[in-house]
């Protein structure tokens, strides 16, 4: 008889539970996840899908100004919540019910309820005590909320994505992902969107170039962005929220969405008890197989606070199933992950920024186009796109690519297969273009930028 209920039993299934689960029982093991929430996690039901299908729905008012200057008449058009939030929610039950066929058509046992750990080989899940050889936890993060008065009233991303009205007015905190994406989304729909960060400039990580076009594209379509200041405290009043900034003025709106950070969700699981070594804000600290301070118990994605991606927290589940489940001792690989920020126009990233790059060799080349899209030569819109190639002087590799522009995450993930396999600024010179696309560019930039 086996020793253990179960080989392996994962926490959470959100993307890298689901695939760390379903390749584990592929190879042969006998596997459980326990969900507390939706099947999916936030990518699937408070992240990325539908904020995607959001940013759809917004850039339909652009393409409508648009269309005029291409001979189409649009009549009056308007914009309804009610129907995006329905047909959206539709469409996640959808991928709700994918995710269970994946797990159970692979054998995975799933209990929907909450888990937590008792000892290193035993978890507790809806009353009942479970063995498994293997632990593993990918319980993924939370929204971080701030402290001051009146916080209370504010939204996180959990949130938005339910609100039964579209918010007129809204305050947008934080300089990150989610809070660009979603000031992008609300203006689209037609909302008076301000955006408060408490840095200099936005998006701290990113390319500089990448930082100050989008912020200019922002501010050419009046999206309010305000840096250097930060939310003193939040008032309810008739009219609505009331935000006192640190320079003292006050701002009315219907909504505040905070998005800050997000925490590694570790809390109340009994990681500590059970002996798990937590770092930096809760983060599970693990070895490069995945593996915690107590040997058999693992974590992968957002819990480890490592690059929160879902595609990397799903790479990371596909080498703990081969190190565990398949002899392959196998760690994830971090290098050049290519992301994108689906601000509007949209931002596409692989490799180091020029700063960072410098620092790494020293000695760099940098090409820089920004540049009217052809489409916008007759719209007459001013949307500038920008694109940018980081260069290795001494091994002439291209190490950072970098844009600002229409489809930037279709883009960018092309050329990161280039980065990937170490390609030359010659190789890329030695591309043909496409004629004509925006990304023909990235193979025609001939002379660098004069250092700055
Ligand atoms: P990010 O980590 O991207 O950004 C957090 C922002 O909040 C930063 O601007 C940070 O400022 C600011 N901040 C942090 N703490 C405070 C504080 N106490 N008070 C005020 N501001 C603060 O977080 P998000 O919430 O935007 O997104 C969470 C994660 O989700 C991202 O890191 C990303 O990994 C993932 N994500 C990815 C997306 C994608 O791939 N397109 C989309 C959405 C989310 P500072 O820079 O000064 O520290």
């Amino acid at each position: 008889m086996a020793r253990y209920d179960y080989d392996l039993f994962t926490i959470g299934a959100g993307s890298g539970g689901v695939r760390a689960s379903r390749m584990s029982a592929s190879y042969g093991a006998r596997v459980a996840v326990a969900e507390e929430r939706r099947l999916g996690g936030t990518c699937v039901n408070v992240g990325c899908i539908p904020k995607k299908l959001m940013v759809y729905a917004s850039h339909y008012a652009e393409d409508f100004e648009d269309a005029a200057a291409y001979g189409w008449t649009v009549g009056p058009c308007s914009f309804d919540w009610g129907t995006l939030i329905a047909n959206k929610d539709r469409e996640i039950a959808r991928l709700n019910g994918i995710y269970r066929n994946i797990l159970e058509s692979n054998g995975v046992q799933i209990f929907e309820d909450r888990a937590t750990i008792v000892d290193p080989h035993t978890v507790e899940v809806g009353g009942r005590r479970i063995t498994a050889e293997h632990i593993l936890v990918a319980t993924g993060g939370w929204p971080r909320m701030p402290e001051h008065s009146g916080s209370e009233h504010a939204i996180s991303s959990n949130e938005i994505f339910a609100l039964e009205r579209r918010p007129k007015r809204i305050l947008i905190v934080g300089g990150g992902y989610i809070a660009v994406e979603f000031a992008g989304i609300l203006h689209g729909m037609g909302s008076k969107v301000t955006q408060v960060y408490r840095g200099p400039l936005f998006l701290r990580g990113f390319d500089d170039d990448c930082r100050t076009t989008l912020a200019e594209e922002m501010r050419k379509k009046e999206i309010d962005l305000r840096f250097d200041s930060t939310v003193a405290s939040i008032e309810k009043t008739a009219g609505g929220l009331v935000a006192t900034l640190d320079d003292g003025s006050a701002l009315e709106v219907d909504q505040i969405l905070c998005a800050i950070g997000r925490v590694p969700l570790t809390k109340g699981l009994g990681l500590e008890k059970a002996g798990v070594k937590l770092g930096k804000g809760g983060a599970i600290e693990v070895d490069e197989f995945g593996a915690s301070s107590v040997p058999s118990i693992h974590a992968i994605g957002d819990v480890t606070d490592r690059i929160s991606l879902t595609p990397v927290a799903i790479h990371e589940g596909m080498c703990l199933a081969a190190t565990l489940f398949d002899g392959r001792p196998t760690s994830p690989d971090h290098e050049d992950v290519a992301s994108a920020v689906f601000s509007q126009p949209s931002i596409g990233s692989v490799g180091l920024t020029e700063e960072q790059a410098r620092e790494r060799y020293g000695d760099v080349e940098v090409y820089r186009s920004k540049f009217r899209a052809l489409k916008h030569t007759l719209t007459g819109r001013g949307e500038q796109t920008m694109m940018k190639l980081v260069v290795d002087s001494a091994s002439d590799r291209v190490v950072g690519v970098h844009m600002v522009g229409p489809d930037a995450g279709e883009i960018i993930q092309g050329i990161a297969i280039a980065v990937k396999c170490k390609a030359t600024k010659a190789q890329f010179d030695a591309t043909i273009g496409i004629h004509p696309t925006a990304a023909e560019e990235f193979v025609t930039m001939r002379e660098p930028v004069s250092a700055e």
